[in-house]
């Protein structure tokens, strides 16, 4: 017999385009059994399910998927809660880990395609866990990362992942002239390729999420870094001077904006 979701059932009802941080915070209220489905539509054009036991983790990756590309997140913290959210919800990608109390990742994605659900799957799997990447692959899941990752990598693959879901093959984020490509991570302003340290990429790509968005340092701190951020708090300066000076040689304008006190902008 089949358990309904109840406590682990987390959901954000507001719209990030209004207020992202108010957002984010309520969106950490837990214990929603349910959530209406006609107020999803048209909020938010993208929803995905995590179903990870490692509750810090979790909130980790809901928040950069919310903060950053403004998905809808549920999440599961166990097996057949996962199952039966994936059974019930149209999801447009699922991101599922494998050591799960109740019922393991390699079970909930062998009855997912069992039952001819064919959301995309990317597995997250830790260094020692035996399970084969073939053998998962296999069994139909669409990608796989191995833990710990970084957010922004996730963030992308998951993006990718989508995008083929939906019959979109393009992985470049395009703003004026600049082309990111966010599966080889590769630069090309007008043209021109831009070679850029991963630091540099990183945080370029996290901008060209959110395009003509403030993005504030802190927040940039904690996409780059999962802990201890502060202790770096001042090579952001040194990432957008090095990004500003890569992507204006011979180009007519800047992309970057400074907002002092605020944060940055990309913007062409
Ligand atoms: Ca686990």
């Amino acid at each position: 017999m089949r358990r309904k979701p109840t406590a682990h059932v987390l959901w954000a009802k507001v719209s990030f385009d209004n207020d992202r941080r108010k957002a984010a915070a309520l969106s950490l209220h837990s214990g929603l059994a349910s959530y209406p489905k006609s107020a999803v539509k048209g909020r938010f054009d993208v929803r995905i399910l995590i179903v990870e036991d490692e509750a810090r983790l979790a909130a980790n990756m809901a928040r950069s998927f919310r903060e950053s590309a403004g998905y809808a997140v549920d999440i599961a913290r166990e097996g057949e809660d996962g199952l039966f959210m994936a059974e019930s919800n149209p999801y447009d990608a699922i991101l599922l880990d494998l050591m799960l109390p109740r019922l393991d990742g390699t079970e909930v994605l062998r009855r997912l395609r069992a039952a001819r659900q064919h959301t995309p799957v990317l597995i997250l799997t830790a260094r020692d866990e035996k399970e084969s990447i073939v053998e998962l692959l296999n069994l139909g899941a669409d990608d796989y990362l191995t833990k710990p990752f970084d957010l922004g990598e996730l963030l992308a693959r998951v993006k990718a992942l989508i995008r083929r879901g939906k019959g979109q093959a393009s992985p470049v984020l395009t703003i004026g002239d600049l082309e990111i490509n966010t599966v080889d991570r590769t630069v090309r302003r007008n043209q021109r390729a831009v070679v850029l340290t991963a630091m540099e990429y990183r945080v370029l790509e996290y901008l060209a999420h959110r395009p003509r968005a403030v993005v504030s340092k802190t927040e940039l701190l904690e996409h780059l870094y999962d802990y201890n951020w502060e202790k770096f708090s001042n090579v952001i300066e040194v990432y957008i001077s090095g990004l500003r000076r890569k992507l204006n040689k011979d180009a007519p304008t800047a992309l970057i904006h400074t907002y002092r006190g605020q944060g940055y902008v990309l913007e062409p």
